[in-house]
C-alpha cells in the first residue's frame, strides 16, 4: 500500500529518456529518431546505464535497453534495476532484434514493459515510447490522489472508497474501524519542526499497519488523524496499540485510539469515522488511558449532544429554558439572604435536561451569550415581581461563563436590563468562574471592576475546584468567594475541614465574603457555621426552585 511511484515527469519542457546501448551505429539511430522530441542521456553499456538511472531517476520517463551488451547486459540491467524499488515508476523499453521471442519472454519475467524491433522504425518507436510515458503518467497522477506522500496511506478520498468497497461486498463480512490521533500534536509541530513531525507520521503509520491485524485499508484522513479498517477481531486485541508508541523518531508520543467495532456497513464512511473520533474524544488528554470503544453510551451522549445543538434556538424561542432559584441562607441569622439563579431546559420530547450536560456545549458553540441574557432578564423580571408582591427581597446571583465577557460591554448590558426593571444594583451579584478569569486576565479584572463600580457585587465560583491560582485572588475585584462543592464533600469524606478552614480564613484576609456550596446535612452546618462561613448554599436548606415555589419559599421566609 505505500506510496512507491516517483513523480511523474514535468509537464512541459522535454521528457528524459535513457538510452543504453553498446552498438555505436544503432545508439546513435536511436538517439537522432528521438532528440527532437526528448532529452536524451545516452550511455554504452548495462553498468553505465544504472549509474545514469541512480542520477535521473526523479524525472526520467523511460529507459530503452538493448539486450546484448558487455559488462551488464540487458537482463542483469532489469534485474538490478528492479531490485530497486526507487526505479519502480521508471518504464523499460527494450530494443530487440526480430528473431528472438524467448528472449522478450525472458525480459518480461525480469519487469521489462514494452519492445521494439530492431532494426528501427520511426514511427513505431516514437509512437511506443509516447504510448508508455502517457500510461505511466496517468499512472502516476491517479497514484498521487490517492497516496497521502507523508505518510504513505491511503489519502481520504482513497480510503472512504476502499471501504465503501468493502462495505458493499460480501454480506457475511464484519468490520471494525480505528481512528488514531496524536495529543498535542500542533505543540509538537512548534517544538521539533514540521519534517521531524512528518518523519514522525510515516513512522507512526507504518508502525500501525504492522501491528493491527486484519488490516484492510488505512488512510490519512486529518492532519495527524488516520484511520484503519480492520476485519472484525476478536475481543482483546487492542492490546497490540499499547506497543505502537514504541519506537517511535520522537519522544513522549502520546496516541489516542477510538474503536468502532462490528462498523454498521449501512452508515456511511464519514459517520462511521466520526463514531470512532467520538471514542477517541472521550481519552484526549487523558494520562494512561488511550483506547476507547463507542458503544451505547457514548451514541446516547452523541445522539443527545445532537439534540441539544438542533433543539437549543426552538427551546429559547418556545420558552423551553426557565430560571429557577436556589436560596443562600446567612449563617448567624438562619434568615435567607441570597439566591442564585440556575437554568433548566424541558425539553419536549427528552424531558429534563441537566445544565451540567448542555452548557459545556452552548459555551463550545457560543450559544451560552444568548441563553445567559436570557437568565439574567429573568432574574430580573422576578427581583421586581417579588418586590411588588412585598416578599422579603434578597440578591440573586446570576451566572456569567467567560464567553459572556467577549460580548461587547458587559457591564453597560447588566446595567440596562437592571435599570429596565428599576432594580437597585446591589441586588443583582454577578458570579464567575476562575477560568473564565484565567483566560483573559486583564479584560476579566477590568470588567469585574467596572460591574463593581455600577454597584453589582461579583463573586468567585467554584473556588478550589482544582484550577484556583491563589497568587492571582487578591488582584481581582471581587466580594464574595463561593467555595466548591467539591470541597465540602472531600472534608466530610475525610472528617478533615483545615482546608476548608484556612480557605475561609484567607477570604476573610482579603475582605471577602464567603458562601459554602453543597451543604446537605445537619452536621455540614454546624461545621461550616463555626469555622465563620456567610452563606450557606445547599439542599440542607432547599434545591434549586422554580418560581412559584420561590416565592412561596421567600414568603414562608418572611413569616419567620
Ligand atoms: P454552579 O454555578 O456551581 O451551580 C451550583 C450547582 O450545584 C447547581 O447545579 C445546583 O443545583 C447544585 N447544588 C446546589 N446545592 C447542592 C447540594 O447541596 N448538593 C448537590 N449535590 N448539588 C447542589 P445545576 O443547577 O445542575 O448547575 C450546574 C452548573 O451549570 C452550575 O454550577 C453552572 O456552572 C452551570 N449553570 C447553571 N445555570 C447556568 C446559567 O444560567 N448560566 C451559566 N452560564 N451556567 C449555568
Ligand atoms: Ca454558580
Ligand atoms: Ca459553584
Amino acid at each position: 500500500m505505500m506510496n512507491k511511484l516517483s513523480r511523474p515527469a514535468e509537464h512541459g519542457g522535454r521528457r528524459k529518456v535513457l538510452v543504453v546501448e553498446d552498438n555505436d551505429l544503432n545508439r546513435e539511430i536511436l538517439c537522432a529518431l528521438l532528440e527532437d522530441e526528448f532529452r536524451v542521456i545516452e550511455t554504452s553499456d548495462g553498468e553505465e546505464g544504472l549509474e545514469a538511472l541512480a542520477e535521473n531517476y526523479t524525472d526520467l520517463s523511460v529507459v530503452l535497453l538493448d539486450v546484448y551488451m558487455p559488462r551488464c547486459d540487458g537482463f542483469e540491467f532489469l534485474r538490478r534495476m528492479r531490485a530497486d524499488e526507487r526505479y519502480d515508476s521508471v518504464p523499460v523499453v527494450v530494443t530487440t532484434a526480430s528473431d528472438r521471442d524467448d528472449d522478450e519472454i525472458a525480459c518480461l519475467k525480469l519487469g521489462a514493459n514494452d519492445f521494439v524491433l530492431k532494426p528501427y522504425n520511426v514511427d513505431v518507436i516514437k509512437n511506443r515510447v509516447n504510448n508508455i510515458i502517457r500510461l505511466r503518467e496517468s499512472a502516476a497522477i491517479v497514484n498521487q490522489l490517492m497516496y497521502d506522500e507523508v505518510t504513505g496511506l491511503y489519502s481520504k478520498e482513497f480510503f472512504y472508497r476502499e471501504v465503501e468497497d468493502a462495505f458493499s461486498g460480501s454480506p457475511e463480512a464484519e468490520y471494525d474501524l480505528v481512528c488514531s490521533d496524536i495529543d498535542n500534536f500542533r505543540s509538537m509541530n512548534d517544538r521539533y519542526g514540521e519534517a521531524n513531525c512528518d518523519v514522525l507520521l510515516r513512522a507512526l503509520a507504518e508502525r500501525e499497519m504492522e501491528l493491527l491485524p486484519g488490516l484492510v485499508a488505512g488512510g490519512r484522513i486529518g492532519a495527524d488523524m488516520f484511520a484503519f479498517l480492520m476485519e472484525h477481531q476478536r475481543p482483546g486485541w487492542q492490546r497490540v496499540l499499547h506497543s505502537v508508541t514504541g519506537g517511535l523518531p520522537l519522544p513522549n508520543v502520546n496516541v489516542k485510539f477510538g474503536v468502532v467495532e462490528r462498523a454498521d456497513r449501512a452508515m456511511t464512511v464519514p459517520k462511521v469515522c466520526n463514531r470512532a473520533i467520538a471514542a477517541l474524544e472521550t481519552v484526549r488528554g487523558r494520562i494512561g488511558v488511550n483506547v476507547a470503544m463507542f458503544d451505547d453510551e457514548l451514541h446516547e451522549c452523541q445522539m443527545l449532544e445532537q439534540a441539544i445543538r438542533e433543539g437549543m434556538e426552538t427551546a429559547l424561542s418556545e420558552l423551553q429554558f426557565s430560571v429557577f432559584y436556589q436560596p443562600k441562607h446567612n449563617v448567624r441569622t438562619g434568615r435567607i439572604g441570597g439566591a442564585e439563579a440556575l437554568v433548566r431546559w424541558f425539553h419536549p420530547k427528552i424531558g429534563t435536561i441537566s445544565p451540567g450536560l448542555f452548557i459545556p456545549i452552548f459555551e463550545k458553540n457560543g450559544f451560552i451569550t444568548r441563553l445567559d441574557m436570557f437568565v439574567w432578564e429573568e432574574a430580573c423580571k422576578e427581583l421586581k415581581r417579588c418586590q411588588e408582591a412585598g416578599l422579603p427581597c434578597v440578591p440573586i446571583s446570576v451566572n456569567v461563563s467567560r464567553l459572556d465577557f467577549d460580548v461587547a460591554d458587559l457591564p453597560s448590558r447588566i446595567e440596562a436590563l437592571a435599570d429596565k426593571y428599576g432594580l437597585d444594583h446591589d441586588m443583582l451579584h454577578v458570579e464567575l468562574t476562575e477560568t473564565a478569569y484565567s483566560d483573559n486576565p486583564e479584560a476579566v479584572t477590568d470588567m469585574l471592576r467596572e460591574l463593581k463600580e455600577r454597584g453589582f457585587a461579583t463573586e468567585l465560583d467554584d473556588f478550589g475546584a482544582g484550577y484556583s491560582s491563589l497568587v492571582s485572588l487578591n488582584a481581582l475585584p471581587l466580594d464574595v468567594m463561593k467555595l466548591d462543592m467539591s470541597m465540602i464533600r472531600k472534608a466530610t469524606e475525610l472528617d478533615d475541614f483545615r482546608i476548608m478552614e484556612s480557605t475561609i480564613k484567607l477570604a476573610q484576609m482579603l475582605d471577602l465574603k464567603t458562601v459554602v456550596e453543597g451543604v446537605e446535612t445537619v452536621e455540614e452546618v454546624e461545621r461550616v457555621t463555626e469555622m465563620g462561613c456567610d452563606l450557606i448554599q445547599g439542599y440542607y436548606y432547599s434545591k434549586p426552585l422554580n418560581r412559584e415555589d420561590f416565592e412561596a419559599y421567600l414568603a414562608q421566609e418572611g413569616k419567620r
